[in-house]
């Protein structure tokens, strides 16, 4: 049986160092502060949030959250944001997705002072991740280096293939891995042969959203697999969370793999912690200065 990779205890590290830079900005009196978008009644979303500031609370930072109704217009939400962008006591901002659907949700992303997008979403964030310069970068992409260089540390030469080409985690995903020097292979819906292609990796991330469906085949024996998928399923009348590898099947073939829960996820939301540090920073003066 390969080592599970401990999301958990990645993540309460992630959260100390915070914890212990919120403190040296108090000192300097500076407080850090994130501030939520939360438009409408998406049950997952409210979730999330909740997990988000009760983080923050015990890091230190400030959370503020703005609540608008699903009927919201885009013009709202575009005032409460913009509110945000020129308010000094907010370091960062954060829109929850998904938006209703008649909210144009690029137009709202890039409404975001790119110097508070904690999420990393904006284009000129985007823009300076494929460059290489020192942006916020998407959460859970970076979690998921940082579990990869706790596992494997240098990943210099490794042929990496992520599995997902979403804008949110398998594009910024590919970026961070180029950046640190793999090979790099994104398989996505209309790729041929992506079983074949996976089989071929040192490094398998997975972002799909179908539940279990990396096997044993896809997994070259000693590569390090990292699932980011979460997916609920019913299963003999009760309910769960699994990720898009099928852990049991995979668990022996793989050198080391997160598991679902308690891999990748708790990292997500360590790294919105970390983001919102860093925008504090660089707003009051100090420049981001960190590897990747
Ligand atoms: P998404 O936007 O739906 O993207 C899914 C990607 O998978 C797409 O690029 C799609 O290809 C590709 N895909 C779908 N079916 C495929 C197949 N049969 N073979 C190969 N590729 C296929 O999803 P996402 O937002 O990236 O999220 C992916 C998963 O990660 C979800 O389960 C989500 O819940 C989870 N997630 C977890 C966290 C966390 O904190 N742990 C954070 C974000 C997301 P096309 O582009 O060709 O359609």
């Amino acid at each position: 049986m390969s080592p599970l990779i401990d999301g958990k205890a990645a993540a309460a590290r992630v959260l100390a160092d915070v914890q212990a830079e919120v403190e040296q900005l108090h000192a300097q009196g500076i407080e850090p502060a994130l501030a939520v978008v939360l438009v409408g009644d998406d049950p997952a979303s409210h979730v999330y949030v909740r997990n988000k500031v009760l983080r923050a609370g015990e890091v230190g930072i400030r959370s503020l959250e703005y609540r608008l109704p699903a009927e919201a217009s885009v013009a709202e939400v575009l005032d409460v944001v913009g509110a945000l962008n020129v308010d000094p006591a907010v370091h960062g901002i954060l829109v929850q997705l998904p938006l209703p659907t008649h909210i144009d949700e690029v137009r709202v992303l890039q409404a975001i002072d790119p110097g508070k997008d904690v999420d990393g979403f904006h284009s000129e964030n985007v823009g300076g991740l494929s460059q290489g310069r020192p942006v916020l970068t998407p959460c859970t992409p970076a979690g998921c280096m940082r579990l990869l260089r706790d596992t494997l540390g240098d990943l210099s030469g490794k042929h990496a293939v992520v599995v997902g080409r979403s804008n949110i985690v398998g594009k910024p995903m590919a970026a961070l891995l180029l950046a640190a020097n793999c090979s790099v292979s994104v398989v996505h819906s209309r790729s041929i042969e992506p079983q074949k292609l996976c089989s071929q990796a040192d490094i398998v991330i997975a972002a799909v959203g179908r539940p279990g469906m990396i096997g044993a085949s896809w997994i070259k024996p000693g590569a390090v697999v990292i699932d980011v998928g979460i997916n609920r399923i019913e299963e003999n009348g009760r309910s769960r969370l699994v990720g898009d590898v099928d852990f049991a099947a995979v668990q022996p073939v793989a050198a080391a793999i997160t598991p679902v829960p308690g891999g990748v996820g708790p990292m997500t939301i360590a790294m919105l912690m970390h983001n919102t540090v860093l925008a504090a920073r660089q707003q009051t003066g100090q420049a981001i200065q960190e590897a990747r």
